[in-house]
């Protein structure tokens, strides 16, 4: 059998969220319109994700377990015009190596399909596979081969919790996508394709946070900031509710989360945190997704434009309401 190496797995790969999450990005790239998730044990026994995207060429099959193979990039430049939510090759390469991976297909073109299984690296043989167009994976018995690892995986509570929040960062990113998440086969979240953002917030976060949500849109520019911000009186003690996208890609930024809390100086009571589900467009060009492996981090080429941009976006649409 190809023996698949294991290199930076534990870079991408620490726990069931981070599976769920390259797992998921794969689905949306393959242009899904529908993503079933199950989970057992937290996603520690096993993840399934079943989507109807565009599938795997039954020949590019092994492929897919490669290191450093990727379908995304054309040539070297595309590094800097990323329109993909992967491009590295490297999470199923990971996966498969430190679990049992079971990867079914078919391409909407094709009569059948195929399947291959990945066991700590190991590829199998190629079989035929009946299913429907879209692709279908399995995950099982994550870090059955790396013992110290699996030590540091959390309660099953923890680790779901962590699935929750992975899933409803790529609910906000995505409307329009039908998505469910169920863990020992009891429905966690069922997200219909037709629920929009504020539908969306509250089905997360509770109707009153729908209830007191502001549209902001700082208009047709090169560089623009959309989405939702909440009434400063909307406090349900919450923790923040702060989530940034940049061209539909979750990220964690000091800059722009302080440039929103700044926008609110002055209307929140000593503590609280302004909460907003802020998405910025931003030519490719302009923004390093590839700063960190799990691209959690980005780095914008005009950071100070985009901090003004966000606070006095939101600022005006705060004195609007009188506030
Ligand atoms: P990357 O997403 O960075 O290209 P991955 O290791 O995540 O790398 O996936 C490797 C390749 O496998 C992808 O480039 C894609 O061609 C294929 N692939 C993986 N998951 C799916 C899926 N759900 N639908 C279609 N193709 C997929
Ligand atoms: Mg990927």
């Amino acid at each position: 059998p190809i023996v698949v190496t294991k290199i930076a797995a534990g870079e991408v790969i620490e726990r069931p969220a981070s599976v769920v999450k390259e797992l998921l990005e794969n689905s949306v790239d393959a242009g899904s319109t529908r993503i079933d998730i199950d989970l057992e044990q937290g996603g520690t026994e096993l993840i399934r994700v079943v989507d109807d995207g565009g599938g795997i060429d039954s020949d590019d099959l092994p492929l897919a377990f490669i290191s450093h193979a990727t379908s995304k990039l054309t040539e070297a430049d595309d590094l800097f015009r990323i329109s993909t939510m992967g491009f590295r090759g490297e999470a199923l390469a990971s996966i498969g190596g430190v679990a049992q991976v079971t990867l079914q297909s078919r391409t909407p073109d094709r009569p059948s399909g195929a399947e291959i299984r990945c066991d700590g690296g190991e590829l199998s043989p190629i079989r035929p596979w009946g299913g429907s167009s879209g692709t279908r994976i399995e995950v099982r018995h994550l870090f059955h081969n790396f013992p110290v690892r699996k030590k540091f995986l959390k309660s099953i509570a923890t680790e779901l919790g962590h699935v929750c929040e992975t899933v409803t960062r790529l609910a906000l990113a995505n409307p329009g996508l039908h998505l469910v998440l169920r863990h020992n086969n009891k429905m966690v979240y069922e997200i219909p394709a037709s629920a929009s953002l504020p539908d969306r917030v509250a089905l997360f976060f509770g109707g009153e946070v729908r209830d007191a949500l502001y549209e902001v849109d700082s208009g047709e520019a090169p560089i623009r900031l959309t989405g939702f911000i909440a009434d400063p009186k909307c406090d349900r003690g919450n923790p923040k509710l702060q989530y940034l996208f940049v061209n539909g890609r979750w990220f964690r930024d000091r800059s722009v989360g302080h440039a929103l809390q700044e926008a609110y100086r002055g209307l929140l009571m000593t503590g609280r945190y302004a909460a907003g589900f802020l998405f910025l467009t931003v030519p490719p060009d302009q923004v390093d997704v590839n700063v960190h492996p799990t691209k959690a981090e980005v780095r914008f080429r005009e950071n100070s434009l985009i901090y003004s941009l966000v606070r006095a976006t939101i600022k005006t649409r705060l004195l609007k309401e009188n506030l």
